[in-house]
């Protein structure tokens, strides 16, 4: 099941790739696996895929061992400031960094562990009160403070779009993002780079890559429905 849903999703990346002319090579897929059971992960490693996307740390830091090593694993979920060492150090990429303090401390324990963080800003691109992520006018000044820490790597902007039945009504959030990315990248900041763009889920992530997501995080597609009511925790 997990396979052909995979093939389902990859073909489909492929096809939005092919719509605006993009090297299908420029889009990575990041499975979501948040409350799935470790067979599953399993599964989806052995049909290829080695970025997992999770949201809890103690989650993450449960599967983390359970998992072969060559597993890049993404922390997409909102983070406190008291779990940050937890996961420094053992995630490729941590996305959803929304605040001067979380940053600060991101920093502070790569310092101590001797390690390099690469994370992405979320923005809050509608300004939903229900979302984390500064808000579109604020990320620039966000971006520009971190940028001055050691050991944390700016590599792009990361959004979670609103719920919506239809795709295409989030082309224009995707847009707000891309925009926003190109025009910080412009200000050449030191230690800032605009290279990820992490947008687009299962119910809109043909639409995330026509408007230039290098990054697209797939759960329900890949897993199908996650029930929150029994098994794991979510
Ligand atoms: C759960 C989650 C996803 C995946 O959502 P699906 O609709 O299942 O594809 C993507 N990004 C974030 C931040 C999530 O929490």
């Amino acid at each position: 099941m997990i396979q052909e849903n995979l093939k389902t999703v990859q073909e489909k990346m492929k096809a939005a790739c092919a719509r605006c002319a993009r090297d299908p090579q420029e889009v990575m897929l990041i499975a979501v696996s948040k409350t799935r059971p470790q067979e599953d992960l399993q599964e989806a490693y052995q049909a290829g895929i080695r970025d997992f996307g999770e949201n809890k740390v103690q989650e993450l830091v449960d599967k983390i061992p359970r998992m072969p090593e060559d597993v890049r694993w993404h922390m997409i979920g909102h983070l406190q400031r008291n779990k940050v060492k937890y996961i420094v150090g053992r995630v490729a990429l941590i996305h959803s960094v929304d605040s001067l303090h979380l940053a600060q401390e991101i920093s502070k324990e790569s310092g101590k562990q001797h390690v390099e963080t690469d994370i992405l800003v979320q923005v809050n691109v509608a300004g939903e009160e229900s979302k984390f992520g500064t808000s579109l006018e604020e990320t620039l000044s966000l971006v520009q403070q971190i940028a001055i820490l050691p050991h944390i790597h700016v590599q792009g902007l990361m959004t979670v779009a609103p719920y919506t039945e239809t795709e295409e009504e989030n082309r224009n959030y995707f847009r707000f993002l891309r925009q926003l990315s190109v025009d910080i990248a412009h200000k050449n900041i030191d230690n800032v780079n605009m290279n990820v763009l992490s947008m687009g889920m299962t119910g809109d992530y043909p639409t995330a890559i026509e408007e230039g997501a290098t990054c697209v995080r797939v759960g329900t597609g890949i897993f199908g429905q996650r029930n929150y009511t029994t098994g794991q925790a979510h």
